[in-house]
């Protein structure tokens, strides 16, 4: 039985989607035998996409209601499921490996054993799909890029979409947890840190309830969320969200450890597969050939040119605003990229969108 029920469990991840999806290889199965016990895989499979009450996932399940919505709650204490009240009424959904089960099992932030075993089973999986896979097409993206709020340049068209700080003014509750990439790269080698801070990851509304109520981080105010964001963007981390209007997190990363990054820098062309919709421009009156800009870059998309003013190549620069941040002469704005959509306004359109894309 429980075999099969791996089995039903990969392939309802496959269909999931995500970074790392599910895939029928060796890796997999280590890696969910130790997640999901068979009953919790049984649970999984059972939950149709969004979010329902337990009482419709036990009768998918073919379970009495008590013993699955048990189940339930241990799994979101796992970070198997996601979990909300509305109305008084508990509803689950299924989350893809990445972004959803992957970074629930790390952001507490703690060092036990069980999370060495996880981070070095998730790593053997994430290598196992990485070296079979070719260079990635260019797809419509998962996640996107949102600029550093202080970098656009003045009378710039800027939608809240594009700015953190609103979603900090908008968003209630607000929670902050420990970096997931970084963590997992400590679990697997003490020794394997950059220097950036690892408390920095933020949720927000339903996203952020649910990390507090399952204590995978802490409830901020908005002033603490604003000096979270600071300190990202003082250690020069690129913000990243889902590609949608309406999100639900905001990671602050860094290119040697976030695998959003390190995926988008193995592409050829990184700034096609993922950007802000925004690009630099340097103010050569302003501009006094410091390099330090070039050297902030994540994406070595900068270069310095003939004239002492640094250029930019657009195929790398994914438009984070990270080289505006550490030039203290202000002489790097961002402005408007042409060509470049807006954000789809919620799941199901940034669904549609990427499977209009695949199919292409
Ligand atoms: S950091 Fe500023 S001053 Fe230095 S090279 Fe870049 S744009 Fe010029
Ligand atoms: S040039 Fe580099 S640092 Fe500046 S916006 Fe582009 S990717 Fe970010």
């Amino acid at each position: 039985m429980a075999e099969a029920v791996y089995q039903q469990l990969c392939n309802v991840l496959a269909k999931r989607g995500g970074l790392y999806p599910g895939r029928d290889i060796p890796e997999f199965f280590a890696l969910v035998e130790e997640l999901f016990t068979p009953e919790e895989a049984e649970i999984y499979v059972a939950i149709p996409r969004g979010f329902h009450p337990a009482a419709d996932i036990a009768r998918n399940a073919g379970k009495d209601g008590d013993s699955a919505a048990a189940i339930l709650e241990t799994m979101a204490d796992k970070g198997l499921c996601n979990a909300g009240k509305m109305g008084g009424v508990s509803y689950y959904s299924a989350p893809m490996f990445v972004p959803g089960i992957f970074e629930y099992q790390f952001m507490r932030g703690t060092r036990t054993d069980r999370d060495r075993t996880l981070a070095r089973l998730i790593h053997d999986y994430k290598r196992a799909l990485d070296a079979g896979r070719e260079t990635p097409r260019e797809t419509y993206p998962l996640t996107r890029v949102i600029p550093v709020d202080r970098t656009v340049a003045a009378g710039n068209t800027v939608h809240t979409y594009h700015q953190v700080a609103t979603y900090i003014e908008k968003y209630s509750p607000i929670s902050v947890s420990t970096c997931f990439c970084r963590h997992e790269a400590r679990l697997l080698d003490e020794n394997d840190h950059c220097g950036a801070p690892d408390d920095v990851c933020m949720q927000f509304g339903m996203g952020a309830q649910f990390v507090i109520d399952r204590n995978m981080g802490r409830k901020v105010s908005r002033e603490e969320a604003m000096a979270v964001l600071d300190k990202a963007e003082d250690a020069g981390l690129v913000h990243t969200a889902i590609n949608r209007q309406e999100i639900d997190f905001v990671c602050n990363c860094c290119a040697c450890h976030c695998m959003i990054l390190k995926k988008t820098l193995a592409h050829p062309r990184p700034g096609v597969v993922l950007n802000s919709g925004f690009q630099p421009r340097h103010d050569k009156d302003l501009c006094i050939a410091c390099g330090v800009c070039i050297d902030r870059c994540p994406t070595e998309a900068l270069a310095m040119g003939e004239d002492e003013v640094p250029t930019v190549d657009l195929d790398r620069c994914i438009g984070c605003g990270v080289c505006a941040t550490g030039c203290e002469v202000e002489a790097v704005t961002l402005v408007e990229r042409p060509g470049v959509i807006p954000p789809p306004v919620d799941q199901a359109a940034l669904r549609a969108a990427m499977k209009a894309s695949h199919a292409q």
